[in-house]
């Protein structure tokens, strides 16, 4: 007849056995604690390797953002390495509504509300490109809309002054910028056809309206050696690079593209 051996239970009572182990018996019990240590470790482990695992998801937006820099940055040309880091960083998602923010990394500009619209991510990387910008310069954008590009700039440059004409926009970025930490984008309500004469010159200009010339207070404060990136035209646009040398202005044209008019308020 074989022993009789007494069984015990490890856990929270016979209802809920975790294992068995044999008393009598140090080296199986001592296997069964290093399987409830190892249980243990995995269940804490969970929500770390839980959330990379979600990063990595195929419609996650770090997936979306990089799918967006490969495919519709990169593949068009784009190069600088400030510009392509920026465009990895910036949560567009935070940018758009929310009903939107499964659209926020699609090859397109999208409604933002007040009939404005944030620019398609290309054209966002192709005139910051254009900027040249370092981490000492000193830019103004015109047409703050939803903050995004205020935001890719604030990752670039030093300061960031920005123009917003519809008061409501002007908040809800003022709003976005905050959350996400941009202390060196400053927001403010007005027509930026007149600039911001206080805080000029400014190394660089990006218009993101449509004028159908080149503002002049805007040539007036912009530095020596100072690049200014501005969509001119009337329904279809060109994208115009304007630089301030040691002798005069000179203005370079480049892109068709299509952008929301530069409204000027009732006089
Ligand atoms: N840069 C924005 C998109 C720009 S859409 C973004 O990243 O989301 C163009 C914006 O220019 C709109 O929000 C529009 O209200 C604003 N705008 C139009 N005329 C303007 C003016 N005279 N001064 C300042 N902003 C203006």
């Amino acid at each position: 007849m074989a022993p009789t051996r007494k069984v015990v239970i490890i856990g929270s009572g016979p209802a809920a056995p975790l294992f068995r182990g044999h008393i009598g018996h140090p080296p199986v019990r001592k296997f069964g604690l290093i399987v409830l240590g190892l249980l243990a470790v995995g269940y804490l482990h969970w929500p770390w390797t839980g959330r990379l695992a979600a990063q990595v998801r195929e419609d996650s937006p770090l997936a979306g953002r990089h799918r967006m820099v490969e495919d519709q940055i990169k593949a068009r040309g784009i190069k600088d390495n400030g510009v392509l880091a920026a465009m990895l960083k910036v949560p567009r998602e935070r940018f758009v509504p929310s009903e939107a923010a499964s659209q926020a990394y699609a090859d397109r500009p999208l409604p933002i509300g007040h009939g404005q619209t944030i620019s398609q991510p290309f054209i966002v990387a192709y005139m910051t490109e254009g900027l040249q910008l370092t981490n000492t310069k000193k830019v103004l954008e015109i047409g703050t809309g939803s903050g995004y590009q205020a935001a890719i700039l604030g990752e670039l440059a030093r300061e960031v002054y920005t123009i917003e004409i519809v008061p409501q926009l002007a908040d809800h970025a003022r709003k976005t910028l905050a959350a996400l930490g941009y202390r060196n984008v400053h927001v403010r309500t007005g027509d930026g056809y007149l600039g911001w004469p206080e805080q000029a010159p400014f190394d660089a200009i990006m218009v993101t309206a449509a004028p159908d010339h080149v503002p002049q207070p805007l040539v007036d404060q912009l530095a020596v050696s100072g690049r200014m990136i501005i969509p001119v035209g009337g329904a279809y646009q060109d994208i115009l690079l304007v630089s301030r040398t040691p002798t005069g202005i000179v203005q370079q044209r480049t892109i068709p593209v299509r952008f929301v008019p530069l409204v000027r308020p009732p006089r």
